[in-house]
């Protein structure tokens, strides 16, 4: 059963809308989310006119911090506005390559932000969001090629599951080839990857970590107990998964939309999930438990400009949103208008479940319909 009217399908970047979605805002998803694809070529043409910057190898750009880069869809043609193009993957990792970068393993990271374990000059964390298939046909075997660690945020209920329809997501064979390589894998949630509303009105929508949803048959809003159980519930499901198929021995969270509140973070610690990411731009000293990400995929990305980013310290000239899914943490909830437009992450995609597919998400009730 579909407990929500609003979905953000877990982990997918198209946004499903069933039946009591009003017309005029679907009309108003359908233009945001289509103008990225039109910047494609543009983009494109505008980076292969420009002179790249000298290497600098040797030098320190910055010292006992961490930059971690944040990924979602690597392919090779750009198939809309969130994904990267191989191409421009490839020239990311040389550039960082020779310009003295050094990639860290999460293990590493969490030793440094936790005790202070020293890690390399530059620094660079890799992560990828959300599992999907093509970090196995496209992203891995680069990272592989170059011997580049990374991390990838699962979404464990959607791993070899086919009852979660959209883009493909990674099996459990691709995840142990991967894990057996360099690759570690770790919690974007159990299956609360996902919009939800949060009154009887379904005007607005808000990541189901980000507080209190609307409780479709107790017709209120869950109590500030039932949000915090909700959270404890799915996360630690996928910590238990983690460990028992992974062997995982730390516990790392990416929360979906970059969306939390200071109850879910008070859930993850009492979990033992000290390591957190968000998506805000920055860079990470030691004990920064809920830690920046610089957005390295999309569209938009320009190799040179990132590396001559990362080369300042991930210092942004204005404090610029990294994701509009930022605003979920600020302010009063906002409506849908406001979190749909997510360029950099998750992109559109074609609907290709119809009714009888429909994700058995029961995203505000005590469990879920398989
Ligand atoms: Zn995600």
């Amino acid at each position: 059963m579909v407990a929500a009217a609003f979905l953000w399908e877990n982990g997918n970047r198209n946004y499903k809308i069933n039946n009591l979605t009003p017309l005029s805002t679907m009309g108003q998803l359908g233009v945001s989310l289509g103008t990225g694809k039109t910047n494609g070529g543009s983009v494109d043409k505008l980076n292969s006119q420009k002179v790249p910057a000298p290497a600098t190898p040797n030098k320190v750009y910055y010292r006992n911090k961490v930059i971690v880069l944040m990924y979602h869809e690597v392919t090779p043609d750009q198939i809309d506005a969130g994904t990267v193009l191989v191409s421009k993957f490839k020239r990311q990792i040389e550039l960082m390559k020779a310009n003295g970068f050094k990639w860290i393993t999460m293990k590493q990271y969490s030793d440094f932000i936790l005790k202070g374990t020293p890690v390399p000059d530059n620094a660079v964390l890799m992560t990828f969001d959300d599992g999907y298939e093509s970090f196995y046909q496209y992203a891995y075997p680069v990272l592989k090629e170059h011997k580049v660690p990374a991390t990838m945020f699962i979404i464990l209920n959607t791993v070899d599951n086919p009852k979660h329809p959209g883009i493909p997501k990674l099996t459990w064979d691709q995840i142990d080839t991967m894990h057996e390589n360099g690759i570690d894998f770790y919690n974007h949630t159990y299956d609360s990857h996902i919009l939800a509303p949060t009154d009887a009105s379904h005007k607005a929508a808000r990541a189901v970590l980000a507080g209190p949803m609307y409780l479709e048959k107790l017709k209120r809003k869950e109590t500030k107990e039932e949000f915090k159980l909700r959270v404890k519930t799915d996360l630690s499901k996928a910590q238990a998964m983690l460990k028992e198929k992974l062997k995982n021995d730390i516990d790392v969270l990416a929360f979906p939309y970059g969306a939390y509140t200071k109850s879910t973070l008070e859930v993850c610690r009492e979990l033992g999930i000290k390591i957190t990411f968000t998506v805000k731009p920055g860079i990470n000293k030691k004990g920064q438990l809920n830690g920046y990400r610089v957005n390295a995929g999309g569209v938009k990305n320009d190799p040179e400009e990132l590396i001559k980013l990362m080369k300042n310290g991930a210092e942004q000239k204005a404090k610029k949103l990294s994701s509009p899914f930022d605003l979920l943490n600020q302010g009063p909830l906002k409506t849908l208008e406001h979190v749909v437009p997510e360029p950099e992450g998750h992109r559109k995609s074609v609907v290709k479940n119809t009714k009888s597919q429909a994700p058995s998400v029961n995203v505000v009730g005590s469990g879920k319909a398989a």
